[in-house]
C-alpha cells in the first residue's frame, strides 16, 4: 500500500503518535494510500525546523541563490509532470488531460516566482534636504500554507514557491483527501537543493494538524485556500496569536451573456467555465445568466453540448468529466440538485450518476433550468458540475443579480459593446473579471476575491505583499530640529 508520509526536517516520517488515515480513489472509492495522521506534536516539530532552517539557511541566502534551486525545483517538476499528473488522477479524480495541464502550472509557478523574487525592491521616499527615507523587505519566517482537495499540487505551488522565494520556510497542511503530490513535491524540492527544513509538509486533519499550525505562535503568516466556513474557524483561532492571512475562499461567480457577443465562444467558454476540473473549481461560472432574446437558442446548443460530455474514467484520455473527490462530497452535490427540484427548479440534464459507471463518485454535468436568484443553488457554491441557468432583460437587472450573493471571487462578461463591458467592470463585485474570454491567468495579476469569497490578494508582487515584512529606514540627510528637553531653567 502506497503511503504519504510527513516531510519534516529533510526526513520522510511517520506521525509521532503513529496514526494513520486512508486515501481514497475517487474512480472506485477504493483505499488506495494511508497518510500519516498528524497532530499537534509533529505540527510542533516541523515548525521547529522550519524556525530553525529559516535562522540557519534559507534567509541568509542570496535572492538569486534561491531563485537558482526553485528554478531547478522547476525542472524536476517538468521531468516528473506525467508521473505527477498520474499521481493527481489517483488522488483526486481530475482526468489526466487536465491534471497534466496542473502538473505544467505547478512547475510554472515554481519558474515565474523564482524569476521575480530578486525583482523585489523597496521604495523610497525623498525630503529634500532634510531625509532620504526608505523602505527594506524582509522574509517573515515560518509561514502555514493549508489546501484544499481540488488541484492539490497546483494549490500548494502557488503558496509554497512565492513563499520560498522571499526567504520564508513554512509548514504545508494538505487537504486530508488529497495527501499524495504533497510528499512528493517536498521529496522533488530536497532533489533540487532545498535545505532541510525549508519546506515541511505535515499530513492529519484540519481539525487537529491544521488548527495546531493555525495556533502556533511561532508561525507568523497563514495563506490558507479553502471554503468560507473554514476560513473564518482559522480567522478566529489565529487571532491569539495575531497571524497575518491571506484567505483564498470559495465563490459562487456569474457569467453573462449579451445577444450581441461571439455565442459559439461564449458557448464554449460556459461549459468548460463550469465543467472543468470536474466542476470542483473556486472561479466556476456555475451561475449562467442569457439575455431574453438569446435564451432559449442558447440553452438548446448548451444542453446539446453537455449531452456529449465524456464522463468517464479520469485516467483516459478521452474524458472530459471524472469522479467527483469523495462520496461525502457526492452526497452533497446531489444535495444541491434535488434541493434544487423541491424550491422549482428543473433539471434540464444530467443530475443522476451515469449508467455506464456503477463506481466511484460520478455525476453526469448537470444543467438546472427555472432557477430563480434566491434559490440556494442560485446562492450557494456547489463546487460540483452543476449550472444554475437564469435569464435576464435589461443591464441594471443582471448586475444587481449577479451581485446578490456573498460571494465575490469571479466574473465573466461576454459582450461586444465596449461601454457596457466597462460598466460592469465599474459595477461587479468580484475580485476577478473576464470579459470576452475564459479563466485564464496571468500569474503578475492579482489574484483573489471580495466579500466572503477571501480578503488579500496573491500573484506576482501582490504574493510578495503577503510573504515580506516592512522595515522604514528614515536617514536624516542635514540638521533637521530636535526637540531640547532638559535645557531650560528649572
Ligand atoms: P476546506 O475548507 O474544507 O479545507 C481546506 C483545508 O483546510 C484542508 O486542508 C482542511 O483539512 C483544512 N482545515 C479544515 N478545518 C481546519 C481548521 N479548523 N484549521 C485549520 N485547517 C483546517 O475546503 P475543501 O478542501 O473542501 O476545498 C473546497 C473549497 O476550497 C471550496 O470552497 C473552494 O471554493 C475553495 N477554493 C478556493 C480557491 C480560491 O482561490 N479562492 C481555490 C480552490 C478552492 P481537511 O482536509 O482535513 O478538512
Amino acid at each position: 500500500m502506497r503511503k504519504a508520509l510527513h516531510f519534516i526536517g529533510g526526513r520522510l516520517v511517520e506521525s509521532a503518535r503513529g496514526r494513520w488515515m486512508e486515501d481514497l480513489n475517487p474512480a472506485t472509492n477504493e483505499v488506495i494510500a494511508e497518510a500519516a495522521a498528524g497532530d499537534g506534536e509533529d505540527i510542533a516539530r516541523a515548525v521547529e525546523e522550519a524556525e530553525k532552517a529559516f535562522r540557519e539557511s534559507w534567509w541568509a541566502k542570496k535572492p538569486r541563490e534561491r531563485a537558482k534551486v526553485l528554478h531547478r525545483l522547476a525542472d524536476l517538476l517538468e521531468a516528473h509532470g506525467e508521473e505527477l499528473a498520474r499521481i493527481e488522477v489517483l488522488d483526486t479524480g481530475l482526468p489526466i488531460g487536465q491534471a497534466r495541464g496542473q502538473a505544467q502550472r505547478a512547475a510554472l509557478n515554481f519558474r515565474f516566482f523564482a524569476e521575480e523574487a530578486p525583482h523585489v525592491v523597496g521604495e523610497s521616499f525623498t525630503v529634500e534636504g532634510q531625509f532620504q527615507n526608505f523602505t527594506i523587505r524582509r522574509p517573515v519566517g515560518v509561514a502555514g500554507l493549508i489546501t484544499p482537495w481540488n488541484t492539490p499540487l497546483m494549490l500548494a505551488s502557488w503558496k509554497v514557491a512565492p513563499c520560498l522565494a522571499a526567504g520564508n520556510t513554512c509548514v504545508l497542511k494538505p487537504a486530508e483527501w488529497s495527501p499524495l503530490t504533497a510528499t512528493r513535491l517536498a521529496e522533488l524540492a530536497a532533489e533540487a537543493g532545498v535545505p532541510e527544513g525549508v519546506f515541511n509538509v505535515v499530513h492529519g486533519l484540519g481539525e487537529e494538524a491544521g488548527a495546531a499550525l493555525v495556533a502556533h505562535p511561532k508561525v507568523k503568516l497563514i495563506s490558507f485556500t479553502g471554503e468560507t466556513e473554514t476560513g473564518k474557524i482559522i480567522m478566529q483561532n489565529g487571532a491569539r496569536t495575531l497571524k497575518r492571512f491571506s484567505m483564498e475562499l470559495g465563490g459562487k461567480s456569474p457569467m453573462i451573456v449579451f445577444p450581441d457577443a461571439d455565442l459559439e465562444r461564449a458557448l464554449d467558454a460556459a461549459i468548460f467555465g463550469v465543467f472543468s476540473l470536474n466542476g470542483e473549481r473556486c472561479t466556476a461560472s456555475s451561475r449562467l445568466f442569457l439575455h431574453e432574446a438569446i435564451y432559449r437558442e442558447f440553452l438548446d446548443a448548451l444542453l446539446k453540448r453537455v449531452a456529449k460530455i465524456r464522463v468517464g474514467p479520469p485516467e483516459d484520455e478521452k474524458t472530459e468529466v471524472g469522479p467527483l473527490i469523495h462520496p461525502q462530497h457526492w452526497e452533497r452535490v446531489m444535495g444541491y440538485v434535488e434541493g434544487a427540484q423541491k424550491e422549482g427548479a428543473e433539471v434540464a440534464i444530467g443530475g443522476r450518476r451515469p449508467p455506464h459507471l456503477p463506481h466511484g463518485n460520478y455525476l453526469e454535468p448537470t444543467v438546472l433550468v427555472e432557477v430563480k436568484p434566491s434559490m440556494r443553488v442560485a446562492q450557494e457554491e456547489i463546487f460540483g458540475p452543476v449550472l444554475s441557468v437564469l435569464s435576464f432583460k435589461d443591464e441594471e437587472e443582471v448586475l444587481s443579480q449577479a451581485n446578490d450573493v456573498r460571494y465575490g471571487l469571479a466574473a465573466y462578461v461576454w459582450t461586444r459593446d465596449v461601454g457596457r463591458a466597462m460598466r460592469f467592470a465599474q459595477g461587479l463585485e468580484a475580485g476577478l473579471l473576464w470579459i470576452n474570454s475564459q479563466n485564464v491567468r496571468d500569474l503578475r495579476t492579482p489574484f483573489g476575491g471580495w466579500k466572503d469569497s477571501g480578503i488579500g490578494r496573491e500573484g506576482g508582487r501582490y504574493s510578495f505583499e503577503f510573504y515580506l515584512e516592512t522595515t522604514t529606514v528614515h536617514v536624516a540627510v542635514g540638521d533637521h530640529p530636535i526637540p531640547r528637553f532638559g535645557v531650560g531653567e528649572a
